[in-house]
């Protein structure tokens, strides 16, 4: 995923109401995204950065909830036939193993 610089959106939700706030604009900018890097509590971040990682984690929650629906659904309707079994089974290994990437996604920085 390339990184962008913040949009006009991202610069009106974000980074004004974070001026606004008191927090200090520094004149150096995030290497990732280019917004200007602020400082508040003694502590350098970038809040255009912090905010899409905050978003990416929702929308992965999102994906995860939607997996494990899924694979309830499959639980809760295992067929009688050996073959379509094998078939739902295979199905719920990969729902599976889906759900495990994507932990690891969240969890790992
Ligand atoms: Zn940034």
């Amino acid at each position: 995923m390339s990184a962008r610089g913040p949009t006009e959106e991202e610069i009106r939700n974000i980074i004004m109401p974070l001026m606004l706030s008191g927090a200090k604009m520094l004149d150096r900018h995030c290497p990732n995204c280019g917004s200007p890097l602020f400082e508040k509590d003694g502590k350098v971040f970038c809040p255009v950065c912090e905010h899409r990682k905050k978003q990416q984690k929702a929308e992965m929650k999102g994906v995860e909830e939607r997996l494990m629906e899924k694979l309830n659904e499959l639980a809760n309707s295992l067929p009688e036939d050996i073959d379509e079994l094998e078939k739902h089974l295979r199905a719920m290994e990969k729902i599976i193993e889906l759900l495990e990437r994507y932990r690891k996604l969240e969890g790992g920085e």
